[in-house]
């Protein structure tokens, strides 16, 4: 949200409360605008923040000081278990709640607010008790708990996992064999929460962050880490990624 012309120098970025979609994502616009202010020479006068519902950065413990270290590299200050309340776009403020209070963070030039996330309205009928009305599933099955023959996957289900695009890579498999398998009365597989955020930490280096319900990591590849920030990795995902996409995954062929 860029002002008017607010004459700080303060950046703020939230990652948004669970059950927010790939969160973790919003860790990318902060380092990026790191990475281009350092380029500028302006880094050292930009006074950064980072506001996270988190009691560490994303409360995934493999790779809590791994995403420190960046954050310390860049000099950001961590507002921990916080949530921005309010944005004032005339004083240049945004005001986070946590477990000391509010606080006001002043003269922000630039602020990335990521809203909280809840499940279309319409859905409501098929939603259990969760306060974004997510679709009451068993987040093993996928199938609904009260019309089991109802299924439902991705940011709208109740998967008790933090959502992502590459989590319905695995989503998917599992809910199109348990359609199959229940229509033979066979017992069905579990979805284990697999999840990934993939997180660009400078101009030209990304993490991947896979892991399962259990917070445990859930590697697809195991000869390489590819949770160290890396720029093959972010190579792949920057010119091969979006090919895969396009011409293979969208066509359903992976
Ligand atoms: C900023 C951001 C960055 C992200 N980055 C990543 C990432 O790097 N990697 C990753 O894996 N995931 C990422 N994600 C998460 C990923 O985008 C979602 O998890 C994924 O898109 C969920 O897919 P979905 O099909 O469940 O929901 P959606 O993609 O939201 O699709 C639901 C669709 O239903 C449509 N719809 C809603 N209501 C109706 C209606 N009444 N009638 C018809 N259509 C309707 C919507 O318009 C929408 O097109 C990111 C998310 C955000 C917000």
């Amino acid at each position: 949200m860029p002002s008017a012309g607010c004459g700080g120098a303060g950046s703020s970025s939230s990652i948004p409360p669970e059950p927010s979609p790939c969160g973790g994502t919003a860790l990318k616009p902060l380092f990026l605008a790191a990475a281009h202010w350092r380029r500028q020479g302006l880094l050292g006068d930009i006074d950064l923040h980072l506001v996270t519902p988190y009691a560490g950065v994303l409360d995934i413990p493999f790779v809590e000081d791994t995403l420190q270290a960046e954050l310390d590299r860049n000099g950001v200050t961590v507002h921990r278990r916080s949530t921005v309340t309010s944005v004032s776009h005339d004083s240049c403020a945004v005001t986070l709640s946590g477990d000391g209070g509010d606080t006001t963070i002043q003269d922000v030039e630039h602020a990335f607010i990521v809203p909280a996330y809840r499940a279309p309205r319409w859905l409501a009928p098929l939603a259990g008790d969760h306060p974004a009305g997510l679709v009451d599933v068993d987040p093993s099955t996928l199938a609904h708990r009260r019309h089991p023959s109802l299924w439902s996957l991705g940011d709208v289900a109740d998967l008790r996992t933090r959502p992502s695009g590459g989590a319905l890579r695995r989503q998917v498999e599992v809910l199109a064999a348990n359609i199959s398998l229940a229509r033979r009365r066979r017992q069905p597989r579990r979805y284990d929460g697999y999840t990934v955020i993939p997180i660009t930490t400078d101009r030209h280096r990304l993490m991947l962050i896979e892991f399962d319900r259990q917070l445990q990591p859930q590697p697809t590849v195991s000869w390489t880490d590819l949770t160290r920030p890396r720029a093959d990795l972010w190579f792949f995902d920057r010119y091969v990624e979006p090919i895969i996409y396009f011409h293979a995954l969208l066509d359903g062929r992976v």
